[in-house]
C-alpha cells in the first residue's frame, strides 16, 4: 500500500471508530468519575394523611416532591424511578401542570408537572433508549409512570416484586400499563440483600422490603459528596422518621421497621446521608438536573 492510502485507511478507520462511539453512547462521553443527576417528576398532593399515620398538624407540608435519578459511572448509567405521570400522558407549556390521574382500582392522585423525563434526559444529551440499567425501588404507579421508555435497558428486580406486577391484581396504588413493556425485557433477578450495579462498591441496590415486598433502596458512593442513599419509599415524609410513623398503606409494617433500623444503621456505619425521595422540603433544596452531585 502507498504511503497515502495508508494515512487515508487509517483517517477512515478512526472516524468510523469514532462514530461507533459516539452512537452507542448517545453522543455524550462517559465521564471518568461518579456522577447523580436530580430530575424533577412533579409534586404529589395528598388529601389522606391517615395513609402515612400522620396528622395535617404534624407535618410541615403534605405535599410530596416525586423524583428520577440518573447515575452516571464510567461503566454505564442506570435509571432508578421514573416518575408519576407518563411523558405520554401530558404536553409541558413551560407553567406547572396539574394531572388528575385515576388509577385502575378507581383510586385518584393529582400531581403537578413541570418537565418532561425526556426534555430532562436530553438536556444532559441521554436518551431513554441509550440508558443500561433500569431499577424501581418499587412498583408503585408514582415510581413506574415512564418504566416502558426504558425496556430497552436492562431491568435489575428481585423475583417477588416481578411476580407481584405481572400477576393479575397487584396490590396497592398501581399502573400497570406503565411497566407492561419491561416484562420482555433483558432482566437481572436480583437474589441477594445487596446488589453492586458496576461491580465496584460505588452504586448498591440494597434490599429494603415492607412498602413492598420487593421494595429496595439505593446506596451512591460519591467521590466528593459522600454516601447518599435514596429511600424509595422506605419513608415518604421526614416526620415519618421524626415519630416512628409506620404508613398503613405498607405490605408488611413490621419488615418496613426491619428494613429502617437496617438502613439506619448502614447510614451510620457509612456517614451517608439519606434522602427521601418524596420529602418536598429536603427535595428542593437538591441541585437538579443539569446541575449533578459528584
Ligand atoms: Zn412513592
Amino acid at each position: 500500500m502507498a504511503r497515502n492510502s495508508i494515512r487515508w485507511f487509517l483517517a477512515a478507520a478512526v472516524v468510523a471508530f469514532a462514530f461507533v462511539a459516539a452512537s452507542a453512547s448517545s453522543g455524550t462521553p462517559p465521564p471518568h468519575s461518579l456522577r447523580l443527576y436530580v430530575f424533577d417528576c412533579g409534586t404529589l398532593h395528598v388529601d389522606d394523611m391517615a395513609r402515612f399515620q400522620l396528622k395535617k398538624e404534624e407535618v410541615s407540608t403534605t405535599d410530596l416532591s416525586v423524583a428520577c435519578f440518573l447515575i452516571v459511572h464510567p461503566k454505564g448509567t442506570l435509571i432508578w424511578d421514573t416518575g408519576a405521570v407518563p411523558d405520554s400522558a401530558w404536553t409541558p407549556t413551560g407553567n406547572p401542570i396539574t394531572q388528575h390521574l385515576v388509577l385502575p382500582d378507581g383510586q385518584t392522585r393529582d400531581v403537578t408537572m413541570r418537565k418532561s423525563l425526556q426534555s430532562q434526559l436530553a438536556e444532559i444529551s441521554y436518551a431513554p433508549s441509550s440508558i443500561t440499567y433500569l431499577a424501581l425501588s418499587h412498583y408503585h404507579y408514582d415510581h413506574t409512570a415512564n418504566a416502558n421508555a426504558f425496556a430497552g435497558a436492562t431491568w435489575l428486580v428481585r423475583q417477588i416484586e416481578r411476580d407481584i406486577m405481572f400477576s393479575a391484581n397487584p396490590a396497592g396504588a398501581v399502573q400497570p400499563s406503565t411497566y407492561s413493556a419491561l416484562r420482555d425485557s433483558k432482566t437481572v433477578i436480583i437474589a441477594t440483600d445487596d446488589y453492586d450495579v458496576f461491580g465496584d462498591g460505588t452504586v448498591v441496590i440494597k434490599s429494603a422490603p415492607g412498602h413492598t415486598p420487593g421494595h429496595q433502596v439505593l446506596y451512591v458512593k460519591l467521590a466528593k459528596t459522600g454516601g447518599v442513599v435514596l429511600s424509595g419509599d422506605l419513608y415518604h415524609f421526614p416526620e415519618e422518621r421524626a415519630l416512628g410513623r409506620v404508613p398503613t398503606i405498607d405490605f408488611n409494617r413490621d419488615q418496613t421497621r426491619a428494613s429502617r433500623a437496617a438502613i439506619e444503621a448502614f447510614l451510620k456505619q457509612t456517614n451517608s446521608q439519606l434522602w427521601i425521595q418524596h420529602d418536598f422540603v429536603g427535595n428542593a433544596k437538591l441541585k437538579k438536573s443539569p446541575a449533578f452531585y459528584d
